[in-house]
This record gives structure tokens, sequence and C-alpha cells, in this order.
């Protein structure tokens, strides 16, 4: 697997230490690459959905979600981001909230379109 920490995208080989009960990690430049890919072991990538504020529309929230897969070391870092922020409706399905957060490259967008009252 690739680690999507930073753009060096070093590959990381994973083997498992059956003796240790434990993983070998090789391949990273860095000590985040081994914590990535434990953390991949225990909770893989994905798709984030969230929710923002927002003003001006029926509801106090809006669902949003990442245009690209969320390594899980950044998940908590995006979701308190993600919960902060505040937009005014309205909002088009697709639209970009909040651009290359955290300088990732993944955009966070609106997941449905929402009027203004
Ligand atoms: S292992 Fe370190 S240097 Fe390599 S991609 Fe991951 S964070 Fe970057």
């Amino acid at each position: 697997m690739k680690c999507k920490i930073c753009p060096m995208h070093c590959e990381l080989s994973i083997e498992e230490d059956k003796m240790d009960n434990s993983y070998i990690i090789t391949g990273n430049k860095c000590p985040q690459g081994e914590k990535h890919a434990l953390n991949e072991i225990k909770e893989p990538s994905r798709v984030l959905f969230s929710r923002v504020l927002i003003d001006k529309a029926p509801m106090s929230r809006l669902h949003v979600k990442t245009d690209g897969i969320v390594p899980s070391y950044f998940k908590e870092k995006f979701i308190n981001l993600i919960e902060k922020t505040r937009v005014e409706a309205p909002i088009a399905k697709g639209e970009v909230i909040i651009e290359n957060i955290l300088s990732t490259g993944i955009n966070v967008v609106s997941a449905r379109r929402v009027n203004e009252i």
C-alpha cells in the first residue's frame, strides 16, 4: 500500500509477525508511515461523511462528504474542522464547501442541494 500522509507516497509493506502477534512495516521513510500503516490495518481509509452548520436554510446542518479517500490518520482532524464550518444557503449539490482541506488535496463538498429561506 502507498502511504498517503505526504506527497512522497512511500510504498509500504506490511507483514504480520505471528510469533509476536504484531506487524512489521517496511518502506516508510519516516515514523508517520508506520503509524499510517497500522491505522490502515485497524481502520481503513474511506470517503468521510459529516455535517457543517448552515444559515438561511430549512435545517441547521448540511450533510457534506469528501471528494477523495481520507486516510484514517486525518479523520479526526477533518471532522473537527468540518463541524466548525458555517455556510449560507443556497448551496448546490457537489458545491465545494472546504477546498483542499488541511492541504491534503481533498475537497469537502455538499452532499445535497439546499434552497435559501
Ligand atoms: S512514510 Fe513518511 S515520508 Fe513516506 S509518504 Fe509517509 S509520511 Fe511521507
